[in-house]
């Protein structure tokens, strides 16, 4: 099991924020269709407020570590997202197992969907993050592998196009928030294949 080591915290945080920031406008086009457009610049601002406390983050251990990029997040991160995404990085902190076994995993992620779940006052099948949440923590109870978990999160993003959003401002827009993919969804998928792209040492 991965030893989340200083060196390797520091290649998550590059190569998690360096992804959503080169994303930023695709991102904002997803939000454009069903939402007000800001997605891309809400999740930039924020990749680099994680950035601006980099050092501090990466010396921290991996629990803290997530607390510290969450606490960001939420703090300087306008719109829906921000507070999303940060109580998402948050909780999965606060329940960082001591051992980063399968399952000490798998209850931290369940924790942290519950977390957002409250936040959002969300479930999945919401056309949401949640829709990329869900999949991922069950992908990683079954001890799935790391290629397989980015795939479930990358198709379970493809996924939200049907959908009818419920939550958040591309619910107002009913029938026509389908045909599009959730933004939020896109960003946790993107953020998951560029964990699962440093653990399998691509990036
Ligand atoms: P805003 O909606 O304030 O403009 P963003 O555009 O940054 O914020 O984020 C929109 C994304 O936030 C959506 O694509 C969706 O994934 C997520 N979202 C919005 N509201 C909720 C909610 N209540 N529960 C879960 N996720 C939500
Ligand atoms: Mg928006």
């Amino acid at each position: 099991m991965t030893d989340f080591d200083q060196a390797l915290r520091g290649r998550l945080l590059d190569t998690v924020t360096a992804r959503i920031i080169a994303a930023a406008e695709e991102l904002t086009d997803l939000d454009a269709a069903i939402g007000d457009g800001d997605h891309g610049i809400n999740m930039k601002r924020g990749m680099e407020a994680v950035i601006d406390a980099r050092e501090a983050i990466v010396a921290l251990a991996p629990g803290e570590a997530l607390q510290l990029a969450g606490k960001q997040l939420v703090m300087k991160v306008g719109g829906a997202s921000g507070p999303l995404f940060g109580t998402l990085a948050l909780q999965l902190g606060k329940s960082w197992p001591s051992e980063p076994t399968p399952a000490g995993l798998h209850a931290a992620l369940a924790a942290a969907l519950a977390a957002v779940m409250a936040r959002g006052r969300s479930e999945p099948g919401q056309k949401t993050l949640l829709d990329v949440l869900a999949p991922v923590t069950d992908a990683v109870g079954r001890d799935a592998p790391l290629a397989d978990i980015a795939a479930i999160a990358a198709q379970a993003a493809d996924a939200t196009i049907p959908l009818r959003a419920q939550r958040g401002r591309a619910s107002f827009l009913g029938e026509r928030s389908v045909g599009h993919m959730d933004p939020g969804a896109r960003s946790l998928a993107l953020i998951v294949t560029a964990i699962v792209d440093v653990l399998e040492g691509r990036a």
